[in-house]
């Protein structure tokens, strides 16, 4: 049993109020980094579904290229076939190189069907490209919201935060500091709550009961006692 003027009493538990509303600020703030990275994940999903049309793109135009460069070289081909019908001598020669031009001419048509297919699917996969982007611009614009919402509650708790670790400060400057020893002793070993309300001889650390007798005691308020099971220490409101 240890004799504590009732105002050193209300100190402290102001001290405990301060310290436990800047725990709950300082979780807040500490969970804000990965809040913001979650918030700008959903952007990676866009990015990457973007980068796999643009991909997509890139091949349907190599693919174009290619068809283009097979009609030209069959344009070649035809042209020199055409050349040589003025130099053959025979009937079964010329007949021959007609067939030839008639085959590149064939293959040549089907190449220009596939082009234009080749045409009309990079069309549509650049539409799809620009619709993507447009979403993503959307969705960037929501992200830098949200993220610059949250910076800025984010500054005013730690704000509220430096009021209270301040006022928290000034309350303990008022206190024995034999008492805030103790105090700082039980925080760890309590969840950092070291000064608790007893209500109908239940602490409300702990929610066991206390002696009646201690709980008479308390009502008194001049004086510092401990949980017989938590060790927190124990006040009654008067
Ligand atoms: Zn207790």
């Amino acid at each position: 049993m240890r004799k504590i003027p009732r105002e050193q009493i209300e100190l402290l538990i102001e001290l405990q109020v301060k310290e436990t509303a800047a725990t709950k600020i300082q979780l807040v703030l500490d969970a804000l980094p990965v809040k913001i990275a979650e918030i700008a994940s959903v952007l990676n999903t866009f990015e990457a579904a973007i980068e796999a049309q643009k991909e997509h793109l890139a091949e349907l135009k190599k693919l174009y290229r290619s068809f283009d460069a097979d009609v030209r070289t069959n344009q070649e081909r035809i042209k020199k076939r055409e050349e040589q019908l003025r130099s053959v001598t025979t009937n079964k020669e010329y007949q021959a190189i007609l067939k030839e031009i008639d085959e590149i001419k064939k293959a040549s048509s089907r190449i220009e069907d596939e082009t234009l297919a080749c045409l009309e699917k990079i069309d549509a996969a650049e539409s799809e490209v620009k619709e993507k982007e447009k979403e993503y611009a959307i969705e960037a614009e929501d992200v830098a919201r949200q993220t610059a919402d949250l910076e800025t509650k984010s500054r005013e708790q730690r704000q509220s935060l430096d009021e209270l670790l301040s006022e928290r400060n000034s309350l303990a400057e008022k206190i024995e500091s034999s008492l805030i020893k103790d105090y700082e002793f039980i925080k760890p070993k309590a969840r950092g709550i070291a000064i608790v309300e007893v209500k109908e001889c239940i602490c409300s650390g702990c929610h066991m009961n206390i002696p009646p007798q201690m709980y008479n005691e308390l009502h008194r308020g001049d004086e510092l006692r401990a949980c017989p099971h938590c060790h927190r220490m124990l006040y009654v409101i008067q």
